[in-house]
């Protein structure tokens, strides 16, 4: 029944009422098929009666129609955790890292700036997500976060796509008061319209926090405070509402500041909480900027005592101002900050990876296309001086192996090296966009299994160090 050449992933078949629905992969990469035409999907017609039929933003819509859990979803309660696919071939990957982690999985996440540098659009992204569910039969539920937006219109644009989580981006109307004068930040805060009404509320109070904290703002303070978020308060405010008119029906809804250039203080994320909460503005979660090195696709570097005691006093806000979750952005690889994470946000923490998946997919290209490997690894390094501009690294192109004469058996130990990993990291859309971009697609989809089982590895990994074990019942 179903045509030559084709296989059949076998966990995707599914009987509803007569018609077989099953996902298949030919000689033109995958395809549902059904053994008999079914209203609302398109394709092409087969001599057995049944059609092929392309994966395609309209058939994962219709396909969320006869599969509901499908759809992409709120999160719910307890933690999230997004796995940001930019190659659009690791969901199923992804969902086999879940295993028994008790996190609710965000398939579908990458942000405006993801997509326009890997020429992919908000349904794309989509689309792979709601495939790669349904490829694996996964029924759990999953989001689908709009990432980093900087534009209302795009918010609502995903919003009519069907995605369920917005991630609000201010950071256009973030003011770097470090950078001014303290005379200056007075001046301008004074200039604000409702400085009356922020003194006011704010000054010669005392704000009580759970755990026998207090926070009070001093006139300077304020002013800092006042000065750099107001204006990225009054636009997380513009995009809320936008959505709330689209989708009344409920969203998740984060405020990410944390491409700053210095860390988010309690204070400072206390006077966003507080200015949200008189907006009615309900946050799902916050990303604040953490203090230490939060790096693309390495390990944290920094003082865990700290990073700590910093956290601890976000998640006492986030508590008692929501509770909304922590989000843990550039997540990718930060083994050695997620049991604090686990311990201290105790369930309130959400985290988004998305550059290891591509890394892991570069592995795949190390063990079994060497040749295809070098030639990405030297177009990264071409394009490094470009692409590293807009991301915090620490790279240093001379303590990167040398390439010519490193043998293919040693190849992986690029990807075991931090500056390596940065150079290939921050390429993903040059390479992607290059004709080297099919070619790794191509051989993802030879050793497919390969790929997930690395994935799932590797995810896997972070997920696990994620588990709180100290009380045994770690999401709640
Ligand atoms: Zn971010």
């Amino acid at each position: 029944m179903i045509p030559n050449q084709h296989e059949v992933y076998p966990a995707s078949v599914h009987n509803v009422g007569q018609t077989v629905f099953a996902l298949v992969r030919g000689p033109d990469g995958r395809r549902l098929f059904l053994s008999s035409p079914v209203p609302g999907f398109a394709g092409d017609p087969l001599p057995s009666g049944g059609v092929l039929c392309p994966v395609s933003f309209a058939n994962a819509r219709a396909l969320t129609k006869v599969f509901p859990w499908l759809s992409p979803q709120r999160v719910s309660s307890g933690p999230g955790f997004g796995f940001g696919d930019r190659l659009g071939l690791a969901t199923p990957g992804h969902i086999r890292a879940l295993r028994e982690a008790k996190v609710f999985p965000v398939l579908a996440q990458q942000s405006v700036r993801e997509n326009a540098r890997t020429g992919r659009t908000f349904e794309d992204v989509l689309v792979h997500a709601i495939f790669g569910a349904f490829q694996e039969a996964y029924q759990g539920g999953f989001g689908a976060d709009a990432d980093h937006l900087k534009e209302v219109e795009d918010a609502l644009h995903a919003a009519d796509l069907g995605y369920t989580f917005f991630t609000c981006d201010p950071s256009d109307h973030v003011v770097a008061v470090e950078r001014l004068p303290l005379a200056e930040v007075a001046k301008r805060f004074r200039s604000l319209p409702d400085a009356d009404r922020l003194c006011r509320e704010y000054l010669g109070r005392e704000f009580i926090l759970g755990g026998g904290g207090a926070l009070r703002f001093t006139e300077q303070d304020l002013a800092r405070a006042g000065v750099k978020y107001g204006g990225a308060v009054a636009f997380a405010v513009e995009m809320y509402r936008a959505l709330v008119a689209r989708l009344p029906q409920g969203f998740d809804f984060e405020l990410s500041v944390d491409e700053t250039e210095t860390p988010t203080t309690p204070l400072e994320h206390l006077f966003i909480a507080l200015e949200l909460r008189r907006h009615d503005v309900a946050l799902a979660s916050l990303a604040p900027r953490f203090p230490g090195a939060m790096e693309k696709a390495v390990e944290w570097r920094g003082d865990p005592v700290h990073f700590r005691r910093e956290l601890r006093a976000h998640v006492a806000i986030a508590r008692a101002f929501g509770p909304y979750r922590l989000s843990l952005h550039s997540g990718s690889d930060k083994f050695s900050l997620y049991p604090i994470l686990a311990e201290e946000a105790d369930g309130l923490w959400h985290v988004k990876t998305a550059g290891t998946s591509y890394l892991v997919a570069l592995e795949v290209a190390a063990r079994f296309a060497p040749p295809l490997f070098r030639k990405i690894v030297r177009l990264s390094l071409d394009r490094f001086p470009k692409d590293r501009k807009s991301y915090h690294l620490s790279a240093d192109l001379r303590r990167l192996p040398v390439l010519e004469t490193l043998p293919d058996a040693r190849l992986l130990e690029l990807l075991g090296q931090d500056d390596a990993r940065q150079v290939l990291h921050v390429a993903f859309g040059s390479v992607l966009k290059s004709p080297l971009g099919e070619e790794l697609r191509r051989v993802l989809s030879e050793h497919e299994e390969e790929h997930y089982e690395a994935l799932a590895q590797h995810l896997g990994r972070h997920l696990e160090l994620l588990e709180d074990k100290d009380d045994g019942q770690p999401f709640r």
